[in-house]
């Protein structure tokens, strides 16, 4: 039985896999102990590395079945019945949404363990949208996306691009937490993914940005892993036309990874951004 460090250890070991997009480990004996042992030099070569909220041992597959995860793209979804937009006022769209629908959500089983939905935040205009994958724990506390040291990331990266949470819009794929902050399945994402899309075609940015490997899959489509979309443009098919998507590593694998090559690269990400947003082609 492994002591109660080596468990949270492994257990970070884990979280930061599944934020780049592993969804399954093998569960034999020496592969464990061997990733122990990985986990534990891991954490004592980043000095302040955050621990994270203990996760479930083993995770299901994401997408259900077991099979090779296929990934439903948020842009085939069947239309959901939706409260009516407020004609010319996005924050009254929004706010309608969140109060007439959201809030009192119980279309999957998720709404059954959280303390409050997470709508989201920002301005209702934003020219750039940061989609996560959903709430953790802090965030269903709060009732607000992207707080704690993940959303502290967050902020200095928005700084870095000379923006801030006011100037952009942030949401998740799912509105309520997941137990454990497991990965949301694909009949969850795709039920919650309605408002989602509700929300994209209201504030209709011109860029949407994704954090994390599990956000990536939900909104794309993507059966690959965030190593291998990140850094490269893709296309989420919004109600009112294609939209650009970068994807990008979720700020809480900075935290345990906080190495100056993974810096590079999500800065890359984030100057393509920037790019995009400021030549008008978005
Ligand atoms: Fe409703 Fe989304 Fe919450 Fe599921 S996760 S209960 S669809 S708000």
């Amino acid at each position: 039985m492994a002591d109660p460090r080596t468990t949270r250890v492994l257990r970070q070991h884990l979280e930061t896999e599944r934020l780049l997009g592993v969804e399954a480990v093998p569960a034999d004996a020496a592969t464990l102990a061997a990733a122990a042992d990985a986990a534990r030099r891991s954490v004592a070569a980043t000095p302040g590395a955050t621990p994270s909220t203990p996760r479930a041992w083993a995770q299901p597959p994401a997408w259900g079945g077991g099979s090779q995860p296929g990934g439903t793209p948020l842009s085939d979804l069947p239309g959901t019945p939706l409260p009516e937009r407020v004609a010319g006022d996005a924050a009254a769209s929004l706010r309608v949404l969140d109060e007439q629908a959201v809030r009192g959500c119980t279309r999957c089983g998720l709404h059954a363990g959280r303390t409050q939905t997470v709508f989201g935040a920002g301005d209702p205009a934003a020219a750039l949208m940061i989609v996560g994958e959903g709430p953790g724990a802090e965030e269903d506390r709060a009732g607000q996306p992207f707080v704690g040291a993940a959303g502290e990331i967050l902020d200095k990266q928005l700084a870095a691009m000379k923006l801030s949470r006011e100037a952009v819009y942030i949401a998740n794929v799912v509105k309520c937490r997941p137990p454990d902050n497991r990965t949301p399945s694909s009949a969850e994402a795709a039920t919650c993914g309605a408002y989602l899309r509700a929300q994209i075609e209201i504030v209709s940015p011109r860029v949407i940005l994704t954090v994390g490997g599990p956000a990536a899959k939900l909104v794309l489509g993507v059966t690959r892993g965030i190593t291998q979309v990140r850094g490269t443009w893709h296309t989420y098919d919004g109600p009112g036309g294609p939209i650009p998507v970068m994807p990008t590593f979720h700020p809480a694998y900075l935290l345990r990874a906080y190495t100056p090559e993974n810096r590079r690269r999500v800065w890359e990400d984030l100057q393509a951004v920037m790019e995009r947003l400021g030549d008008g082609a978005g």
